[in-house]
């Protein structure tokens, strides 16, 4: 117990909740990591690390890594801000940009990080609803704000929209940040980051967490225009410069390298996803079209908080939130083609045996 006298000067949050981390031999489909291994460029690259330079600080500007990145994405090596994931670089996006007072626009179901970042930061914010079919409504978007922040394709709706709509809030906001989050850009379509010439309101977030198969790595980063980068880099050296390891910085460059290995790793996982989808529809399930390494689905005849304590009776977890709304869906991340196997084999048997 914490004292009264002490507590009251103490910050009090209510923290992200992350997905469960079971036991080995779990199939794990709750945290849309890549079920594949990263490119074999990576276990190159980590056999000829000289464990000797982990006595010496890593490169604070993490050189290799956006030297990879802005060849990647054709940009300056200027326009790359590296992070320890996408939450470390959202997080700092939230500090250094959203100050004016006014509230930050975000969906109402969307990834739940932005609330506790807001409330962490006591920066007030303004949550639009998305409409009947889960879709953000751009209008809504249209209003004062002191930034503006959504995932494409969605989370957890896995619905991705065209650049059209991402262009359209940012030319009605042209004096407020409008941060893109793509963590899932690269199983759905075109990438913001070809709007960033146009509009110098836009940062465009990604991260190695999913397409690269490199969550346990921790690499994320930002792209825009090089003077907001420029205040990004300012707030994280004065709060932490040797964000990421040496370890880190080499498996992340290796892995933009290996271009083929991605793209191949991408096509794999789309093509699990639809094959999953149709399954999942011939047993009754409802769900989103898509566009992520994950699904967002329900069944008209069976409880969603039931269905996920049975696969995990079975080991097989998957995501659900017991909120409004959303509390008949269960979030499944696309995995191997056997995980999705055992997925659909074990709802096979529960939606069958409750009709018998
Ligand atoms: N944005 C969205 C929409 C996400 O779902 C996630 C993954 N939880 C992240 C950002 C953060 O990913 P990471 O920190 O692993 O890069």
């Amino acid at each position: 117990m914490i004292r009264q006298e002490l507590l009251k000067n103490i910050r009090k949050v209510e923290p992200y909740v992350p997905g469960e981390q079971p036991r080995e031999k779990a199939v794990k489909l709750n945290t849309n990591e890549n079920p594949y291994p990263p490119s074999p460029e990576v276990r190159k690259v980590l056999d000829t690390i000289d464990t000797d330079d982990f006595r010496l600080y890593p490169d604070p500007a993490s050189g290799e890594l956006v030297k990879a990145l802005s060849g990647y994405h054709n940009v300056g090596e200027d326009q790359i801000f590296a992070g320890v994931g996408s939450d470390d670089v959202l997080a700092l996006c939230f500090l250094t940009f959203f100050n004016s007072g006014r509230p930050v626009l975000f969906p109402d179901i969307t990834y739940s990080f932005y609330k506790v970042w807001a409330q962490l930061y006591r920066i007030p914010y303004v949550c639009p609803k998305l409409d009947g079919e889960f879709r953000i409504v751009k209008e809504d978007y249209c209003r004062e704000n002191g930034g503006i922040i959504f995932p494409n394709p969605n989370a957890p709706t896995a619905i991705y929209e065209e650049l059209d709509f991402v262009e359209y809030i940012l030319s009605r906001n042209r004096d407020s940040i409008v941060i893109v989050d793509e963590a899932y850009v690269d199983f759905a379509g075109r990438s913001a980051t070809e709007l960033i010439g146009r509009y110098d309101n836009l940062i465009v977030t990604q991260t190695f967490s999913k397409s690269r198969s490199l969550a346990g790595m921790r690499i994320g980063y930002a792209v825009s225009n090089p003077g907001l980068i420029r205040c990004l880099n300012d707030v994280k050296y004065s709060f932490n410069s040797y964000t990421m390891s040496r370890a880190a910085l080499a498996c992340g460059a290796a892995a933009v390298r290996d271009k083929e290995y991605f793209e191949e790793n991408i096509r794999k996982i789309k093509e699990t996803r639809e094959w999953a989808a149709a399954e999942l529809k011939e047993l009754g399930f409802v769900m989103t079209d898509s566009r992520a390494n994950f699904l967002f689905v329900r069944h008209p005849e069976h409880d969603a908080g039931k269905l996920f304590d049975q696969l995990r009776a079975e080991d097989i977890y998957v995501r659900h939130w017991n909120e409004e709304r959303i509390g008949q869906y269960l979030r499944i991340t696309v995995g191997t083609e056997d995980e999705m196997h055992a997925l659909t084999d074990a709802l096979k048997k529960l939606v069958t045996d409750s009709r018998q």
